[in-house]
């Protein structure tokens, strides 16, 4: 059903894609991006600064990079998204070690969570993600109409 509540904003065809891993699972995102590299320069790159770093050296893709996770990386890739600039990311996550940038991390899976961005927590579902037939084509995503929500609440309040 189309309501007001949501509106459609577009992922191309070309996708911009964030890497981020935590370090127990840098090697894992090194060794994806190698594999996936001849999908993977289709497409516009950019990483927190560690990460961006090491996927640039190993595979030669050109990866931009923000700062380091612990030194606000993760919240910038995640105003990012707010912006429509970032559209699919791979956040390799360690369950097994804590953070001590954790609410950043909180906070980047909940904004993906709320502008409906793909974003594979583990190598299997960005694995999936890699090999959707979406990427070859452009995807509707399905963003809440904050003009609405806005509106809403300013009127609640007068
Ligand atoms: P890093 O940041 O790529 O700079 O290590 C990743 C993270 O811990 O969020």
């Amino acid at each position: 059903m189309v309501t007001d509540n949501y509106i459609p904003f577009e992922i191309g065809k070309t996708k911009h894609i964030a890497l981020v891993a935590h370090d127990g699972k840098k090697q894992d995102i090194v060794e994806w991006c190698d594999k996936n590299k001849d999908i993977l320069k289709e497409h516009f790159l950019c990483g927190t600064g560690t990460t961006a770093r090491l996927i640039s050296e190993k595979t030669g893709l050109p990866v931009r990079a923000y700062n380091s996770g612990p030194l606000g990386g993760d919240q910038q890739i995640g105003a990012k998204i707010v912006e429509g600039v970032v559209d699919f990311v791979v956040f390799l996550w360690d369950p097994l070690e804590a953070q001590p940038h954790d609410p950043d991390v909180k906070a980047l899976l909940r904004i993906a969570a709320v502008y409906d961005v793909p974003i594979a927590n583990n190598i299997a579902t960005a694995d999936f993600m890699l090999n959707s037939k979406f990427m070859n084509e452009p995807y509707q995503r399905r963003v809440e109409n904050f003009d609405k929500i806005v509106k809403d609440r300013v009127n609640k309040m007068k």
